[in-house]
């Protein structure tokens, strides 16, 4: 079977033709410039080791340092790493900021692991990966399963390593660390512009447009909480362990929904107020059933290859908003092209976690602190710029705002190298 990584820059090649990119260029473009693999060890609590396979993919910095995300997560691999590294440096020029493309991550499953354990495995990565870091060469913030806190810990290790503080080698830290205002929400908040955009050139308004969620993290539930304040209506919401559906065409408040999530520790235990439970309305659902559910928009904020071969023909849904990186198998988007499904690519509709991360990135440079009100007009003026230049090259070319996306990114990364 193919990997994701041949899939993505097979995409990707056929996007660089569209606008006659040179082969030795293209070549260029879809090979990465460093991959690194460490075993990283750690003490556990128990007194015991345990070692790790941890990677720093850095695929291209023509337009500015590396940047990218680290995942701790049970299914991290090199070949997800690359092509999570090709994504980032698509994504940043998609949106014009100045910076390359990286990607991280530690094979584990992190709930395994006692806070004291995590603190050292963060350690850790930063003196296996610290030759490759630092605010001008390489700076990681967080992805899948790793946070504000892992972040902190991480910066600090870098600057204990430097022998000073280097705020701007990490992003996405917590707000008392040199954390940016608004980049926790920053990537649903992002979301939200580009979806709204789209709406728009559909004709449609907001209100009352139906949406199941899958995905119940940080960005999943960002969005679903900013959709449900702009009146779209929530169907349908899961996470890693199963969804709920709204029956009698309701809709569901994501505040509340969190709330019973982190009472009852699960999302599908019932629709719950407090001690008030209600049953009736809500069904428990399945991740596969959520994606196959009969709502306008369908968002993709969990893992990727989500939507495959298996079961793209039973999606329902008119646009697919997808947040998680590679959400959509690369060969299954000629067919929702094909059924008039409206795809919003991840490198553009996540991209607001970046560009958050980037405006952190040149405060701490410059000590700043600039308020939320400020991050969020910035981040709207990039996200909806960028919508419409992946529009117009979509209409250009007659190509999926996927192709769109891609043509732009890869024009701009070409030029700079
Ligand atoms: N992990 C996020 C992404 O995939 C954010 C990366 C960053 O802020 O550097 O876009």
């Amino acid at each position: 079977m193919t990997g994701i990584f041949q899939k993505t820059i097979k995409q990707a090649s056929q996007a660089a033709r569209l606008i006659n990119l040179d082969k030795k260029l293209i070549k260029r473009l879809i090979t990465p410039q460093r991959v690194v693999s460490k075993k990283v060890i750690i003490k556990l609590d128990s007194g015991g080791n345990k070692t790790f396979s941890a990677y720093r993919v850095q695929f291209n910095n023509a337009r500015g340092p590396y940047k990218g995300g680290i995942r701790f997560h049970p299914q991290v691999n090199l070949d997800e790493i690359k092509t999570l590294a090709f994504l980032m440096a698509i994504k940043c020029a998609v949106v014009g900021i100045p910076m390359g493309g990286a990607k991280g991550g530690v094979q584990l499953n992190p709930k395994e692991l006692s806070f004291n354990e995590l603190e050292r495995l963060s350690r850790a990565w930063v003196r296996a990966f610290k030759n490759y870091l630092g605010p001008h060469q390489d700076v990681p913030a967080p992805d899948v399963y790793t946070n504000p806190q892992i972040m902190s810990w991480m910066a600090d290790e870098y600057s204990r390593l430097v022998g000073k503080k280097t705020l701007a080698a990490f992003t996405g830290k917590p707000l008392t660390e040199g954390g940016s205002e608004g980049r926790e929400l920053a990537t649903g908040q992002g979301g939200i512009y580009i979806l709204n955009e789209a709406v728009k050139k559909l004709g449609l308004k907001p209100k009352g447009v139906t949406m199941a969620v899958q995905g119940f993290g940080n960005v999943g539930y960002g969005l679903a909480q900013l959709a449900y304040q702009a009146g779209y209506k929530i169907i349908g919401l899961s996470d890693s362990q199963g969804g709920i559906m709204a029956l009698n065409g309701k809709n569901m408040d994501p505040l509340k929904v969190m709330e019973t999530k982190k009472e009852h520790g699960q999302i599908h235990a019932c629709y719950c107020l407090g001690t008030v439970c209600d049953c009736v309305n809500y069904k428990k659902i399945t991740n596969d059933e959520l994606l196959k559910l009969k709502a306008d928009i369908l968002v993709l904020a969990a893992l990727e290859n989500q939507i495959t071969g298996g079961n793209v023909n039973q999606v329902k849904a008119k646009i697919i908003l997808e947040l998680a990186n590679g959400g959509i198998d690369p060969v299954v988007d000629g067919i929702l092209k094909k059924r008039g499904v409206l795809v919003l690519p991840d490198v553009l509709a996540n991209a607001g976690g970046v560009t958050v991360s980037y405006f952190e990135w040149r405060q701490n440079l410059k000590n700043e602190h600039w308020p939320e009100s400020a991050v969020f007009a910035k981040l709207k003026k990039i996200m909806t710029d960028s919508f419409n230049e992946v529009w117009q090259t979509m209409e250009k070319y007659q190509a999926t705002p996927r192709q769109a996306a891609l043509m732009v990114g890869i024009k701009r990364i070409t030029e700079a190298m």
